[in-house]
Formats: C-alpha cells, structure tokens, sequence
C-alpha cells in the first residue's frame, strides 16, 4: 500500500513536471511558431530557381519540415543542447549598439562583449556573450556548412562519385538555416523588448509577457498560411557581402519593433487579427523567406569557386588547432 502510494505519489510529481514543462515551452521565444517556421521554408523552397540542384527543388517537404526544428531542441530533457542553443535564435541589437560593424566570428565578437562587461559597472552580464545572442552567427555558421555541403557535391558529380549522401546534408543544412534566417524576420528577436515594454514608455505599450507569442504564434497559426505570402517572394538574388546583408535584414527587423508593439496596441494580433497586422506579417514572413532563398542561391554559386586544397593553421591559431 505505501509502495503504492508512493507510485502514485511519484506519479502525480511526474504529471506536475510535464504540465510545468508545457507552460515553460509556451511561455519560451518560439519565433513564428511551428506554423510561421514551416511556411518561411516551404514558400523559399517553392521558389527555388532551376539552374540549382533538381534534388533540392524536390525536397519543399523535408526542407518545410526541418523549419522548426532548432526549437525542438529546446526541451530540459536535453539540458547540453538546449543550453548551448539559446542564445542562437535571437540578438539584442540594442546592447551592441556601440559595436558596428559587428566582427564576421563569434570568438571576436566573445571578445568584444568581455571587453564591454569588464568596463561596465551597470549590470555587466548584461554583456555576455548569451544574455545579447548570437543570431546573425549561427546563421553564417550553417549557411557556410551549406556553401562546404555544396561544394562537395559539385566535386563529387564532376568525379563521377555518389552524391546521395551529401545530398541529405545539403537538405538538412538548408532547412537548417531557415530556421534562424525566420527567427531574424521577426522583430521580437532582434531586441530586448523581446516579450514587453518596460522602461521608459510613453506610448502605452504593453509591459505584460505574452505579446510574443500572441503575435508569432497565435496570431499566424490562427490567420496565415503559406500562400497569403509566396506572392511577394522574388526571384534570388546573389548577395555580394552575405553576412553583412544579413546583419543588415537583422538591423531593418529591429527597427521595426515598434510597430509590433503599436499593432499589439491597436488589437491587431487578437482573435481574426487587423488588415494592417495581417500585411505587417506577411511581409516579415516573406522577407525571411526572400533572405533564405537568396542565401541558398549565393552558397550555391559560391561554392563553384575552388578553395585551396589545404588550409594550414596561421601561426595565431596553432596552438589550439588540436
Ligand atoms: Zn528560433
């Protein structure tokens, strides 16, 4: 009897956990939701143009399916990757105003952000490296495992070699990459404002948590799909500097924060949602997915350029190259 009350007991614990575990992953920064994430994919794959692989036009559904899927990496059930992973899906421009350009590697960046918090007296950690993220980062971190994954098939096909399997990585690194490229279209994940105003705030905005997911979420999951969209995605375009492009789609996303707020503001994300936050959306959604297919599109010409054959370690860099 107690064996078993303590059974009952254990498994009223393990219940309480799992709901707490479903209002901690609700309350947590999705960007766009599952939905928003598979339609950004979906639509830039739709799009791609045929002078690129025909294996990858005919991959919209793993590349749609693979939209949301950093955040599925987000559960304390893997606590190494969701630690690790966090701080990838957003950044706080506006701690890093004092920093532009922003250094092209993370471990410069690391660098600068020491700098900044061993200066500061005011909430120095404000400064780490995971507390300001590291978006624009990741996203060059994968779309150059894409650009290698690429190159790779070009010199497999020229050899006459196999290519299925490198096949699969292109796949998976370009769905990969969507993922952020989406979280950088919206604006909640370009700031510290990121789930309600605080500080000054002469407009009015709301200071509660939950205009987050209310406005990436609920609102498109309840009123967009894919093809309220795909229309305003052009053809790819080469871009000549890709990460600064980037950075600059991520800097156009912040400035946009606002809106976001003055729609939440206005009622436009509740229930059926405003005519004015359903074009402010789509838009957003269709800038992710017009940034993906021209990242996609230059790593894909890029790669046709040959690299040397052998990449020997600077003499900086040597002693840690193990
Ligand atoms: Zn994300």
């Amino acid at each position: 009897m107690i064996e078993r009350k303590g059974r009952e007991f254990r498994r009223a614990l393990i219940s309480l956990g799992l709901i707490g575990l479903v209002l901690l992953q609700n309350d947590a920064a999705f960007a766009w939701g599952s939905e928003g994430h598979t339609y950004v994919n979906r639509v830039a794959a739709e799009k791609i143009p045929a002078s690129m692989p025909l294996f990858l036009r005919q991959a919209v559904g793993e590349i749609a399916y693979l939209g949301p899927e950093p955040d599925r990496w987000r559960s304390p059930s893997e606590f190494a990757l969701k630690n690790s992973q966090e701080p990838d899906h957003y950044i706080d421009l506006e701690r890093v105003s004092w920093l532009d350009p922003l250094p092209a590697g993370r471990y410069e960046f690391y660098r600068k952000l020491y700098e900044k918090r061993a200066s500061t007296t005011d909430h120095p950690d404000d400064f780490l490296p995971e507390h300001v993220g590291l978006q624009p980062y990741i996203t060059m971190e994968v779309y150059g495992r894409l650009k290698a994954a690429f190159r790779e098939y070009r010199q497999r096909q020229a050899t006459h070699q196999p290519t299925l399997a490198v096949q699969h990585a292109i796949i998976f690194y370009a769905g990969w990459l969507g993922h952020y490229v989406g979280d950088g279209s919206q604006p909640l994940h370009t700031t510290i404002y990121y789930n309600g105003w605080f500080g000054a705030n002469p407009n009015g905005y709301t200071t509660q948590h939950g205009i987050h997911a209310q406005f990436e979420t609920a609102y498109v999951a309840a009123n967009i799909t894919a093809k309220d969209f795909a229309g305003l995605v052009k053809k790819p375009e080469r871009l000549d500097d890709p990460f600064a492009r980037y950075v600059a789609y991520l800097r156009e996303s912040n400035r946009l924060v606002e809106n976001v707020y003055q729609l939440d503001k206005a009622g436009g994300f509740a229930g059926k949602g405003s005519p004015a936050a359903f074009d402010f959306t789509t838009k957003r959604l269709a800038a992710a997915s017009q940034m993906l297919l021209d990242l996609w599109y230059t790593a894909w010409l890029e790669s046709a350029v040959s690299v040397p054959a052998e990449h020997p370690a600077s003499p900086a860099m040597a002693p840690s190259t193990k």
